[in-house]
């Protein structure tokens, strides 16, 4: 084979090293002002046209992806971001509220580019020195945050509640191997758990999770208590939920806590959303009982304001996590973690791992725990006004009172076509993004308010567009 010939020109600059912030600055110049103009054109919660139209557009200015010769970074990067700002569903517009899709903050986007310019990598000391330091310090806080109580509380940096979920479940599963190695773990959860619980459990080769029925959005007690005295011969794990993902309502924590314990079984508290109340010195006491959990998922991502990922599990103790230890000669050879080189394996399954925990870190230290806990008591009393103007609205039913930033409502006298159908409408046209959650009477409108900037003019404005769909 012939040696091959480098190319002719210079190669394109790198983002580190002492040079690499000279290349990257002209480039975020180009950033910036491709978002503004795409933001700019949009003009709204989510491009209009929906899916057909958005493809269209973007095969059109995308195409072709692999050109035989490219177009140069100014020209991609400013071409492609602004086609992506223009198409995108927006989570910093007001009226984008269908998920638990949240405006990143400024600050932590900053922190999340130096992050890529660094690229640390937490699996190996030698690759993550810092990150993997700076990691230590504030899993142990937000850990410290979950369990107040607890000498040595640790937690894991994940991409998300999905991960945890599944950590948590692959923990129990070997703790249960330990003691009762020929039967299989069995989960017990709500039908108001999330998916990714059944996943989990499909992932990891256990039984379908019993799933307690949850006809008023949260678990009973007395349900909970039947499931763990038919399954007292069996290991089991119970999730509970605080932040469901239909109704957004937390299940009893201290019930099925005492139940557990009672049992001698352990508990998963599934705290994607609600978790984000710690930070709250008036709202925190919604979540008592949480610190009783074996584990607790967390995700700022969603209620903490991260850009994706920004997922945690926490544990009472470090020691909870040794059955993730795991050992790879050129990761973590004995004779290094011997020699005092951080082992960063055990510290989750995937290999290459991103340093999602920079921009945690610098929110952190901003905002303070006061200062994030303002912004959950913002969007929390953000919804609260909005159940009251659907409540005083003569065209709109309120669901419930909110329990965490969401509000469920639907037009009065409306079928479930016609509530689907003015979903998809605001969607289509691009006015809002709103969710949808089927309850035993029928589907309700979702609204998730996660945007601490929205205004009391935004809410009434979000109304008037579903009113305007609504069929008269
Ligand atoms: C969002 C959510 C998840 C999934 O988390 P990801 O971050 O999307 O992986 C799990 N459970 C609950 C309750 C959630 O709200």
């Amino acid at each position: 084979m012939p040696a091959p010939t480098p190319a002719p020109s210079t190669p394109a600059p790198l983002a580190g090293g002492t040079q690499g912030p000279h290349a990257l600055r002209p480039l975020l110049d180009t950033t910036p002002h491709a978002l503004t103009q795409g933001a700019t054109t949009r003009n709204g919660p989510l491009p209009a046209g929906g899916p057909h139209a958005v493809t269209a557009r973007i095969r059109a200015t995308a195409h072709p992806a692999l050109p035989e010769t490219g177009t140069g970074a100014h020209e991609s990067l400013h071409t492609l971001v602004r086609a992506l700002a223009e198409d995108s569903a927006d989570p910093a517009h007001p009226h984008c509220a269908a998920h638990l899709h949240s405006p990143p903050l400024a600050l932590a986007t900053a922190a999340d580019l130096a992050a890529s310019a660094l690229n640390p990598s937490l699996d190996s000391w030698d690759q993550a020195p810092a990150a993997s330091a700076l990691e230590a310090l504030n899993t142990e806080a937000l850990a410290a945050l979950a369990y107040p109580t607890r000498p040595a509380p640790d937690a894991l940096v994940t991409t998300g509640a999905t991960e945890s979920n599944q950590l948590a479940l692959l923990l129990a599963r070997e703790n249960a191997r330990t003691t009762t190695p020929h039967t299989p773990l069995q989960i017990i959860c709500g039908a108001n758990a999330h998916h990714s619980i059944h996943r989990a459990a499909w992932l990891l080769g256990l039984p379908t999770p019993h799933t307690l029925p949850t006809p008023t959005g949260v678990i009973d007690p007395t349900h909970l208590h039947d499931a763990l005295t038919a399954l007292r011969d069996t290991p089991t794990l119970t999730i509970a939920t605080a932040g469901t993902p239909d109704k957004r309502r937390i299940d009893p924590l201290p019930h099925l806590a005492d139940l557990c314990d009672t049992h001698h079984t352990p508990l998963h508290i599934d705290a994607a959303y609600g978790g984000a109340l710690l930070f709250s010195t008036t709202l925190r006491p919604a979540l008592t009982g949480l610190d009783r959990a074996h584990t607790i998922a967390l995700d700022l991502h969603k209620l903490g304001w991260q850009p994706i990922a920004a997922g945690l599990l926490a544990v009472p103790d470090t020691t909870a996590l040794h059955p993730l230890a795991h050992q790879a000669d050129y990761l973590n050879a004995p004779d290094d973690t011997e020699a005092g080189l951080p082992d960063l394996l055990g510290r989750s399954l995937r290999t290459t791992r991103r340093p999602d925990i920079l921009k945690i870190a610098v929110t952190l230290r901003a905002l303070g725990r006061q200062g994030i806990g303002h912004l959950v008591e913002r969007v929390c009393a953000t919804a609260h006004l909005l159940a009251d103007l659907i409540d005083k609205h003569p065209r709109f039913d309120l669901y419930a009172r909110p329990t965490l930033s969401t509000v469920l409502f639907r037009p009065t006298h409306t079928n479930d076509r016609t509530t689907a159908h003015i979903r998809r409408q605001l969607l289509h046209t691009g006015h809002a993004t709103l969710g949808r959650t089927t309850t035993p009477d029928g589907l309700w409108l979702k609204a998730t308010l996660l945007n601490p900037h929205t205004s009391p003019q935004n809410l009434t404005d979000l109304l008037t567009h579903v009113e305007r769909h609504t069929p008269t």
